[in-house]
């Protein structure tokens, strides 16, 4: 199912090559066929008041916020606004709203810590910013105004603070109204948050042209969405590539059925795939470990579900296995990146062990020879078997970095190939693809984006630290990687687990808990780097190698 040519080094896959159709906006594609009248149930809040929205409502609602958006919030086509809120039916009709007023939306997490919405915001900068009232006090320290905070949820009525409420226009305006013509396809719609392959988090640039053409692909998979009625559970936080498209656009394409909840707790996540009778689970890696060891995760509770989705992480294979057998399901594994929108690589049924699965419709790949040392040169592209570096290309590989013209330069090739920062095999016996290592400073906790670089940051502003690297250590038993931290030894002699334990805390006040440093902090003589300053990773990770060995 993959063919490879090695005169231009490019793997392709067998089925669908060409080019999607995509000729529409984001808004059009989405929702404009749909009759205000569309009684299809499309998401439902599973908790207090058991909300539902119809494909109908949703499409009215969102048109009473988005020409709210232009009338009243003054906003015009172009202008930046950010959503900083948990999954709900707000989040999504927010979302379509921005989009029928040619907005672009940052999508950030309402996890984030005051530095981190304070990055978000400055790189941004969002003419309002869209919230839930649980989160107004991660704002009251920000030096955000009071007047471009916006609640979904409430009407504070103080301060300054809007109420989403007073911003909408009435039903009937808002059906009469057309969205904002996107002339151009290759404008930004959304932007996420991804570190890319170094640095700190930048904003992506995903066009109106990049999740059409996902949506096309995910549509056009073989043997993934076969025409049945979907009912899916909606656990993953919206925000991010993953849920973005398969929980949150992907059922407004296809006839499926969206179940929300807030976070994942393995009780209520086992009940309500038993009761709601849901037929495909999109989860992450750390969700298998405690479903493998959860009491209510067995083959009667998951006898609905066709098969499991999981991807944004590397999957154990033993411990994937043993949830299989436990709940008689089997794994689709996909590969992909914010930067390509969500994905490149997987969904296919009866895959090999470890297997990411085949390239997606209208997606070429190279796989290029390791960069050597500060050498530069031209990296040769590699066939089947052998390692490398994974590069991806087609439509749904994402513009850029917003405001970040170097940034973007450096993420793909002259020919528009994106450099992953994953390394690849693909296996000549059956073409499918397998993630073996990361050749990136990413670390992926539980499917959250660690970039080391901002942790190093935030480190060297303690007044005890001199130097330190990040690296993520992977625990077996949480099937994820953990953030460890490596400072420098003090000249002066002092209590070392005094002070790891004082470094430990110092970035507990400071970063979302998914950032804390769980895989420890340790004291070294020397931090290792090249002579431009850089750290030299693969030298800490020999390290944790060393360590890991020991044990
Ligand atoms: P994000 O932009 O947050 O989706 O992160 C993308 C990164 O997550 C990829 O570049 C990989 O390093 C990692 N990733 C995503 N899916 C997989 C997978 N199936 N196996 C291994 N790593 C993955």
């Amino acid at each position: 199912k993959t063919q490879y040519n090695p005169s231009t080094g490019i793997f392709k896959s067998d089925f669908a090559l060409g080019k999607p159709a995509l000729d529409r906006s984001l808004y059009d594609y989405m929702l404009g066929d749909i009759d205000f009248k569309n009684d299809r149930v499309v998401y439902k809040e599973c908790w207090k008041a058991q909300r539902e929205i119809t494909m109908g409502e949703l499409k009215v609602k969102a048109q009473m916020i988005g020409q709210g958006l232009r009338e009243k919030g003054k906003l015009k086509p172009g202008d930046v606004v950010m959503l900083f809120m948990t999954n709900s039916l707000e989040f999504i009709t927010i979302l379509m709203a921005t989009q029928f007023a040619g907005l672009k939306l940052a999508l950030t997490n309402p996890n984030y810590g005051l530095s981190e919405l304070t990055h978000a915001y400055k790189l941004t900068e969002p003419k309002l910013i869209f919230t839930q009232s649980t989160h107004f006090h991660k704002f009251v320290k920000s030096h955000i105004p009071a007047f471009k905070i916006v609640f979904a949820d409430v009407n504070l009525n103080r301060g300054g603070v809007k109420f989403i409420g007073d911003l909408m226009v009435d039903e009937q305006r808002a059906i009469q109204a057309k969205p904002v013509e996107i002339k151009d396809l290759d404008q930004v719609a959304y932007l996420p948050f991804s570190s890319g392959t170094t640095g700190l988090p930048k904003a992506v640039e995903v066009t109106h042209r990049n999740v059409v053409a996902m949506l096309e692909i995910m549509l056009a998979i073989p043997d993934y969405l076969n025409g049945q009625p979907l009912r899916m559970i909606g656990i993953l936080p919206f925000f991010h590539a993953y849920a973005l498209l398969q929980c949150v656009h992907l059922p407004m394409k296809y006839d499926a059925k969206l179940f929300i909840m807030p976070r994942f707790e393995p009780n209520s996540f086992c009940d309500l795939i038993a009761n709601e009778k849901i037929t495909m689970a999109p989860i992450v890696p750390p969700v298998f470990n405690v479903l493998a060891n959860h009491p209510k995760a067995n083959r009667e509770t998951f006898k609905t579900i066709e098969f499991l989705v999981c991807g944004a992480a590397p999957l154990d294979h033993e411990t994937q296995k043993r949830l299989e057998d436990k709940i008689g399901v089997e794994t689709r594994q996909g590969w992909g990146m914010t930067e390509t929108t969500v994905g490149g690589l997987g969904f296919n049924p009866h895959m090999s062990k470890g297997s990411v699965g085949y390239l997606l419709p209208y997606t070429e790949a190279k796989i290029l020879e390791p960069e050597k040392e500060g050498d530069g040169g031209e990296r040769k592209a590699l066939g089947f078997d052998v390692r490398g570096e994974l590069l991806i290309r087609g439509p749904q590989v994402t513009k850029g970095y917003y405001k970040n013209v170097e940034a973007s330069k450096a993420s793909k090739t002259p020919d528009g190939f994106l450099l992953t920062g994953d390394v690849a095999v693909v296996s000549s016996k059956t073409g499918e693809f397998f993630i073996v290592d990361r050749v990136k400073e990413l670390i992926k906790y539980k499917g959250w984006q660690v970039p080391p670089a901002e942790l190093e940051g935030l480190l060297l502003t303690h007044p005890k630290i001199g130097a330190a690297a990040v690296v993520g250590v992977f625990s077996k038993k949480d099937n994820t990687e953990l953030p460890r931290a490596f400072e420098l030894k003090s000249k002066e002699s002092v209590d070392e687990k005094a002070l790891s334990k004082e470094i430990d805390e110092f970035v507990r006040k400071r970063v979302s808990p998914y950032k804390y440093l769980r895989g420890g902090v340790r004291l070294i003589d020397k931090v290792p780097l090249n002579p431009s300053g850089k750290i030299l990773r693969k030298d800490i990770r020999k390290l944790v190698q060393a360590e890991q060995e020991e044990e």
